[in-house]
């Protein structure tokens, strides 16, 4: 039987970790698993969890390892992901990446893509971004229309803009990224484990490169 093809997906909030997840997901057929999409179905369960999550992700903070620990846990075990998958937005912290080694012994993870993106493209992406709430579908005010409209193009769900995509939320999401995040990016690193790929540019051409770098891993 062939090892699992896990893929991590790494990149500054606004990077375009969703959008290339999601193509993946697409041409992969293999499960797109967001923390951040989980944690905001669980707030807007408004849930007395959903409640506490929601207060920490509208500050640009972290949710604590231990918590992260049940979440993350229980998904990847689930029938789905036995193949393999798309983590979008975990590890985060040190402490999660120990976790998630524990957690894949034996095989592990099979790569991990850093979407290189400059802060200042970022900042205005997310302060630009709208989702639809129903199928995650991201869209751009000033170039899309659903993004006017309020009207998914893709599946006629409601959009919106996340309550963590304000000027404040972003200094922090990327300050927290800087300190906490990008040293995981060496640990992958010295391991021959990270590939690293530009965010700027065409989506699909950007997809094209990742699914490269995969199928060359998988041999
Ligand atoms: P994202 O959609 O990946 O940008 O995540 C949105 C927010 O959810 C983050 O700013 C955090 O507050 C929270 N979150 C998502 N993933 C994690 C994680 N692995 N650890 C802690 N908090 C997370």
């Amino acid at each position: 039987m062939a090892a699992p093809l896990r893929i991590l997906v790494f990149g500054k909030q606004g990077s375009g970790k969703g959008t290339l997840a999601t193509r993946l997901h697409a041409r992969l057929l293999l499960p797109h698993i967001s923390t951040g999409d989980m944690l905001r179905a669980a707030a807007a369960s408004g849930s007395e969890f959903g409640q506490r999550v929601a207060a920490i992700m509208d500050a640009g903070e972290l949710v604590s390892d231990e918590v992260m620990e049940g979440v993350v846990e229980e998904r990847l075990n689930a029938p789905d992901a036995a193949d393999g998958f798309i983590l979008d937005g975990y590890p985060r912290t040190p402490g999660q990446a120990a976790f998630l080694d524990e957690l894949l012994l034996p095989d592990g993870i099979s790569i991990a893509i850093e979407l290189q993106v400059a802060d200042d493209v970022v900042r205005g992406r997310i302060v630009n971004r709208r989702v639809c709430t129903s199928c995650g579908a991201i869209y751009a005010a000033g170039r899309d229309e659903s993004a006017e409209t309020g009207v998914c193009a893709a599946c006629g769900g409601t959009v919106i803009q996340r309550d963590d995509d304000t000027e404040e939320a972003v200094g922090a999401r990327l300050a927290t990224y800087a300190q906490l995040t990008e040293p995981l990016l060496e640990y992958y690193e010295d391991r021959g484990l990270l590939e690293r790929i530009s965010g700027e540019g065409d989506p699909e051409a950007i997809a094209d490169g990742a699914v490269a770098l995969i199928e060359a891993r998988r041999g």
